[in-house]
């Protein structure tokens, strides 16, 4: 089997309205490397994917010429606990994921599993043209399809094919595209305050957390789209220490959604000049934010006036 590591980085940036980023930091990657060794891994390749992102590209080629096939399989999971009820069809079914605190709330295990077994047969060479599995990272987030491009791992690709499991697709059905996805952008803000005694010196402090909520308010003021379906949200805050003391700092994440990706991106635009106008409470210039991240609306169906959605899942930052 031909596999290349594509050369896949999270950003990592922490300034105000930065993209989201859910890159393990550094001491559990180094765990998660001494685990790769000790379960028969190769140190270097290991390492790798420590240093440079999880992405995976493998290149099969067939024995007849044309086409070049692509298929992409997200692989990422989501920050969840695995429920024990009964009623979740994992635990009716005996098996749960193998890391506490983590779960493929989405679906993606099944994706992969689809990748290997798929890559396992391609492997023979029995096809014509040639397929690139694409083992993508971060599609929660909205991240990994655009680093995997960036990196050029998709040149030479005639046709690509991306395939998700769910929404709301019957049991055993599978259909050949997708129409009324949302596009996507996710902020991440951080407001730095000053920390000051709340009884002694109030006055002294600069109350990140009052910033934050202001900020929130306002951003789930926007007014949404008449002609389109669109979407905002903040979906965490996090701010404070103890009772007795003025937060200094508080980090909110939101989202804008719309089925138009002209509309998400109009509907997206106030947020950063919300934040920075809620900071400016704090007496200090805050810090500008990069680009955010997000994906397109997805428009095309090869069967007109069918509509599938994405169902109800917990915790569906990314999608
Ligand atoms: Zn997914």
């Amino acid at each position: 089997m031909n596999v290349r590591f594509a050369r896949v980085v999270c950003c990592r940036t922490g300034s105000v309205f930065t993209p989201r980023s859910h890159y393990p930091p550094e001491g559990v990657r180094a765990a998660a490397v001494a685990e790769a060794v000790a379960l028969g891994a190769s140190r270097a390749e290991a390492e790798h994917f420590a240093t440079h992102g999880t992405a995976i590209v493998a290149q099969f080629h067939g024995n007849r010429p044309e086409p070049a096939w692509g298929l992409r399989f997200d692989m990422d999971a989501l920050p969840l606990t695995e429920s024990t009820d009964p009623s979740h069809a994992p635990a009716a079914h005996g098996f749960r994921s193998a890391r506490e605190g983590f779960m493929h709330a989405c679906g993606h295990d099944g994706h992969v599993a689809i990748g290997l077994a798929f890559a396992e047969r391609l492997d023979a060479g029995d096809f014509p043209g040639s397929a690139r599995l694409f083992f993508q990272p971060a599609e929660e987030g909205s991240r990994g399809a655009k680093a995997m491009l960036a990196a050029d791992v998709a040149d030479g690709v005639d046709t690509l094919v991306a395939l998700h499991l769910g929404l709301d697709v019957p049991l055993g059905k599978v259909v050949p595209g997708i129409v009324g996805s949302f596009a996507t952008t996710k902020l991440h803000a951080t407001f730095q305050g000053a920390a000051s005694h709340a009884a002694a010196a109030p006055q002294r402090g600069r109350n990140a957390m009052v910033a934050a909520a202001s900020a929130v308010l306002n951003i789930m003021a926007i007014p949404r789209w008449a002609g389109s379906d669109t979407r905002i949200n903040v979906g965490t805050f996090h701010a404070g220490d103890t009772v007795n003391i003025v937060p200094a700092l508080a980090e909110i994440t939101a989202e804008a959604r719309s089925t138009d990706t002209a509309v998400c991106a109009e509907i997206r635009t106030p947020i950063p000049p919300l934040g920075r106008s809620s900071s400016s409470r704090l007496g200090r210039a805050p810090r500008d934010g990069g680009r955010s991240a997000g994906s397109p609306a997805r428009r095309c169906c090869r069967r007109p006036g069918r509509r599938h959605r994405r169902g109800a899942e917990p915790v569906t930052l990314g999608q």
